[in-house]
């Protein structure tokens, strides 16, 4: 077949423009990125062959080779990995088949709109798209590359201007080789950095790429001056010339060494290289169990959640290795669900080589040392709470949304896990000198008297400072849960209770305050629903399907009203939650609540005396729901009928 031209798929495009032309103040990681695709791809082989040993084709000395020519300006890189079919090459190659390509092309455009210097590293090591940042340093790229099993090669070549070729070649030995004809900049003496020197290229893959499991080798040529038998150096004689290829990698897997002879940049470098990640990891876990079941693990905890967590595209999950030997990628079995974002690995004999993933779930050993995992990671936090409480906040600030999803997620069946969780939960309350709190602070701080744990949702501080319910509450020192994030609530919900208090929204059915007044309030406020009856009977007529129930307040002071949520069903910030979801039907229950003190309640009186059926009494119904709906955040359905009666009302 003779050569063809395709087109970049447009995103390709774009992304590759950014590359070329970009911010990026940190070239040199092109390197890790290939040598990175290059060991994921002697690993497919590695672990196609366990089933299928032709594939190897006799070859199972797993190597990869960087070759830098000083006179052609390029730099290869040559694995015997499992190589590219042509279609292989289209799809991984011309296209980016990658969910979070699009966040990445947004978040380069606007910091090359701020012309700010976020570094291109950091947004790679976000969203990995590694190939491509071989354009940074190169003006033409080509692969040539032969699949395993296969006999026809493949060249495929592009300039990075907005299309590729691809023709047919020749290729002896199966795998690729990625030949980068490097830009002015990076070549010869006077190379801003010079990706032909040995020298340089050896210390890249020191930095980036010293665990690799498989050997990066490269020739060097030695210069001498010739010996005499004595071993002394001669004289004057030309110096000769010998290569030398020489493994830069040290390939000893990190954790398999002690704990003690590891310094913290070890660890980090390993992270970052393994992971892919351009920020250390805000926690280590590394540990050793011999005894029944033996095995090591390394966990980390990321600076930052990606942004991904929460998605589907998102691939938890730990990597697996027996005898130091990568089995398996993104092992979800491990660990629970709310540990989503726990990276690391696992490395133990008892895990056979070529176990399939159905049958790997199904493994005792899995499941005890998962469970070990689990126990061990809680550890970690509970200690992390209690000694180190800053960095237990920053811990909470990127993944406290995962321990609430797993309370929620547990509800039905997993008191365990609930009961593991709950203690490590952190809220921001009422009290806002206190910063955030755990349940057991609050309890802690509760005066005698108060029976029930009051939290109030919304989306800032403020807004809830602002609920008309909280004013009594600040009046009588009562210390409220803020719930901020739009989880919370149902994670609380699924808690029930903590400590035997329940826990009891201040937006929802009664208060039941215990101190004296409150109990007279009650009494109170039952005298006057008593003599108002009639009045509160008509309003819930009047507004008809849209409140559940008419109600005397006893939680407000300078407001004339509020709503509140029935205790059955969501609650407001619930119901928004499941809208957002496209979930509409789940509605609260709408009660309105109003204040007998204010003076609004004897206007209302008067307009009601002169009876139910007057536009006005109907109008000032409407008028006090709308305030309500407001208060809550939430639009009326119909604005401008509003904004014409409180017009009219003005206007009298
Ligand atoms: P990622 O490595 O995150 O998948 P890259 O842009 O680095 O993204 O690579 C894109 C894809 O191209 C890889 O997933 C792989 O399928 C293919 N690829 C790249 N380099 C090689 C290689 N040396 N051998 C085989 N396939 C490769
Ligand atoms: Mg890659």
């Amino acid at each position: 077949m003779s050569k063809e031209t395709y087109e970049f798929q447009a995103e390709t495009k774009q992304l590759l423009d950014l590359m070329i032309h970009s911010i990026y103040t940190n070239r040199e990681i092109f390197l890790r990125e290939l040598i990175s695709n290059a060991s994921d791809a002697i690993d497919k082989i590695h672990f196609e062959a366990l089933t299928n040993k032709d594939l190897l084709e006799g070859d199972n000395n797993y190597e990869i080779f960087l070759v830098p020519d000083e006179t052609t300006h390029t730099l290869s890189i040559s694995d015997n990995g499992i190589g590219m079919t042509r279609d292989e090459l289209i799809d991984n190659i011309g296209t980016i088949a990658k969910s979070g390509t699009k966040a990445f092309l947004q978040k380069m455009m606007k910091a090359k709109e701020n012309n700010s210097s976020v570094s291109g590293k950091e947004l790679i090591g976000q969203f990995g798209v590694g190939f491509y940042s071989a354009f940074m340093v190169a003006e033409k790229i080509t692969v040539i590359t032969r699949k395993a099993g296969q006999k026809q090669a493949y060249k495929w070549e592009s300039a990075g201007d907005g299309s590729y070729t691809i023709e047919e070649c020749n290729k002896d030995k199966r795998g690729t080789t990625i030949t980068l004809s490097l830009l002015p900049d990076f070549y010869g003496d006077k190379a801003e950095e010079n990706f032909v020197d040995t020298y340089k290229l050896e210390s890249l893959v020191k930095k980036y790429s010293d665990y690799v499991r498989y050997p990066i080798k490269m020739n060097f040529v030695i210069e001498e001056t010739p010996k005499d038998k004595d071993g002394k150096e001669i004289k004057d004689a030309p110096k000769t010339k010998r290569d030398e290829i020489r493994t830069l990698n040290s390939m000893q897997p990190l954790w398999t060494r002690n704990k003690s002879e590891i310094k913290p940049e070890e660890y980090n470098e390993f992270y970052k290289n393994l992971f892919h990640d351009w920020e250390e990891p805000m926690e280590i876990l590394h540990n050793k169990a011999e005894g029944t079941i033996e095995y090591t693990s390394l966990l980390f905890f990321p600076a930052k959640a990606p942004f991904n967590l929460y998605h589907t595209d998102y691939q938890p999950g730990l990597q697996l290795y027996s005898r130091h030997v990568f089995i398996m990628d993104n092992c979800k079995d491990l660990l629970p669900e709310y540990l989503r974002f726990v990276k690391g690995l696992v490395d133990s004999p008892d895990f056979s080589l070529n176990i399939s993933r159905e049958l790997l779930q199904q493994s005792r050993e899995l499941k005890i040392i998962g469970r070990n995992l689990e126990n061990s990671i809680l550890k970690t936090l509970d200690k992390m709470l209690k000694n180190k409480r800053e960095k237990y906040e920053k811990f909470w600030a990127q993944y406290g949304k995962s321990l609430k999803i797993g309370i929620y997620n547990n509800m039905y069946n997993g008191t365990d896990t609930i009961n593991k969780l709950k203690d490590l939960l952190l809220f921001a309350t009422s009290d806002a000198d206190k910063g955030l709190s755990s349940l057991k602070e609050y309890v802690e701080r509760m005066p005698e008297n108060q029976k029930k744990i009051y939290y109030a949702s919304g989306k800032d501080r403020k807004a809830i400072d602002d609920l008309p319910q909280m004013e009594l509450l600040r009046d009588k020192n009562v210390e409220v849960l803020y719930l901020l994030d739009n989880v919370d609530e149902f994670a609380i919900e699924a808690l029930h209770e903590y400590d035997n208090k329940q826990f009891h929204s201040i937006s929802r059915g009664d208060l039941d305050l215990d101190d004296v007044e409150s109990q007279q309030t009650k009494k109170e406020t039952e005298d006057i629903t008593k003599k108002n009856e009639d009045l509160i009977k008509d309003i819930k007529e009047s507004l008809g399907d849209k409140v559940t129930d008419v109600k005397i307040s006893n939680r407000l002071k300078s407001s004339a009203v509020c709503l509140v949520a029935d205790e059955q069903g969501p609650s407001f910030a619930m119901e928004q939650v499941f809208a957002d979801a496209n979930n509409p039907m789940f509605k609260a229950k709408r009660i309105l609540e109003i204040n007998p003190h204010h003076q609004l309640f004897k206007r209302l009186q008067t307009v009601h005396n002169q009876g139910k059926t007057s536009q006005e009494f109907k109008d000032y119904c409407d008028l006090l729901f709308t305030q309500a709906l407001l208060i809550e955040g939430i639009l009326p359905e119909n604005p401008s009928s509003i904004a014409n009666k409180i017009a009219a009302l003005m206007a009298k």
